[in-house]
């Protein structure tokens, strides 16, 4: 179940619910799935589970020990294994982690975030700006969603050239990138380590938890990628669980003249062989330098 499909299946699911109150009140989704939901003392990192009663009621348990935010993603992630019918595989993986966790479980956190943040209201409710924290703070308390869920969903549904990178243990892990970044060919590998020069690397590399704002060069992030244009990263270490998290973005103007094939991959110009397509470049349309 790819990343495109559970977006679809989220949004078809959000457009039958009324979600006039849905940032402060997650009932119309709960009732949706025949679900209820209560709270309980569940142990440290168990954020929830559901078992489904034999009239077909589903009970949604939430541990109440975890912050109000965490509560409600709790709740739509276990409605998205209801709705997409996929099998928990909770044990052992911390969810603050994407490492190594099962692919049904990226997949419910997927659709977790469709949910809490529904793209017509993100869209209509984000500032026409930079992200700057305050902004990704701003958003993340309208709709009762974590720092790093809001600037994920910023990344993902933004006009700019950005992109939110998870990384764990000094490894990327997973990132989500805008279309503008994506069309542009911007590629970060996972499972590479931070990059030396980035501001995640120095914030990580002090050992504390701390939240900076910084200007680094494009090609310290993007694999093969053009020096010294210009690029902004927020980042986030949290010691406790060594994840670090970075917002990058630059200006559309500083997005470096390249060619992408239709499968989004660069076509270096250095005179090579392009990646086999199939397809006869049209004439005239080429932008080769
Ligand atoms: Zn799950």
């Amino acid at each position: 179940m790819d990343e495109m499909h559970v977006r679809q299946r989220a949004r078809a699911f959000v457009a039958e619910v009324d979600m006039s109150d849905i940032r402060t009140d997650l009932t119309p989704y709960v009732i949706a799935v025949n679900a209820k939901v209560r709270e309980e003392e569940l142990g440290d990192g168990e954020s929830g589970y559901t078992i489904t009663k034999p009239n077909g009621k589903h009970i949604i348990t939430v541990n109440s020990l975890e912050t109000e935010e965490r509560q409600r993603f709790t709740i739509c992630h276990e409605i998205a294994h209801i709705v997409l019918d996929l099998e928990s595989s909770h044990e052992e993986v911390p969810s603050w982690s994407y490492a190594k966790r099962h692919p049904n479980e990226i997949a419910c956190d997927t659709f977790a975030a469709e949910l809490l943040m529904p793209y017509q209201q993100w869209l209509s409710a984000v500032p026409k700006e930079e992200p700057s924290l305050d902004l990704i703070h701003q958003m993340a308390d309208l709709f009762g969603t974590s720092f790093p869920a809001a600037a994920s969903r910023f990344a993902s549904l933004s006009d700019l050239p950005c992109a939110f990178v998870t990384m764990e243990r000094g490894a990327v892990r997973y990132a989500a990138r805008s279309t503008a970044l994506r069309q542009a060919g911007a590629w970060i590998p996972a499972r590479s380590v931070i990059p030396a020069g980035s501001v995640a690397h120095r914030i990580r590399s002090s050992g504390d938890s701390a939240t900076e704002t910084g200007e680094v060069s494009q090609d310290v992030w993007f694999d093969n990628w053009e020096k010294g244009l210009p690029l902004y990263e927020i980042s986030r270490h949290y010691a406790r669980t060594d994840t670090t998290t970075s917002l990058l973005w630059f200006d559309s103007d500083d997005l470096p003249e390249v060619e992408v094939n239709r499968f989004g991959a660069r076509i270096d110009d250095d005179g090579g062989l392009a990646e086999l397509t199939g397809q006869l470049p049209w004439p005239g349309r080429s932008k080769r330098r």
